[in-house]
């Protein structure tokens, strides 16, 4: 009885289905790509980092803020308007700065909420 469990020395296309090498880029057959990565999004991570920076700056903002005027009040509101915007459009695109995005919503929350108890 043959008990090898050496590993296969070939692959099955991704595409066709039929036997490649298990080094080869795409597929001799088919074309198709034979790549293991996920298929990741590599888009740009700015919203992810636009949100994290407005909304810690809303809550630096919020915490420093002594007197809540009409300017504070709208710099604020701006900031974590910018904030969960950026954080929300990063949250609908699945990609892996996901948590940058949630660093920014939660932060640009949490000085919403200074701004409101400080009124
Ligand atoms: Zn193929």
């Amino acid at each position: 009885m043959n008990a090898t469990t050496s590993p296969p020395s070939f692959n099955y296309c991704r595409g066709c289905g039929q036997q490649i090498h298990p080094q080869a880029p795409a597929c001799p057959h088919c074309g198709a790509p034979q790549t293991l990565d996920p298929p990741i999004r590599r888009g740009s991570i700015a919203p992810a980092i636009a949100s994290c920076v407005f909304g810690c700056a809303a809550l630096l903002g919020a915490l420093s803020a002594d007197e809540w005027g009409r300017d504070e009040v709208i710099g604020l509101l701006g900031f974590v308007l910018i904030a969960v915007v950026c954080g929300v459009i990063e949250l609908t695109q699945q990609k892996a700065s996901r948590a940058t995005a949630i660093v920014g919503l939660t932060t640009a929350g949490i000085a919403l909420l200074i701004g409101i108890s400080s009124f």
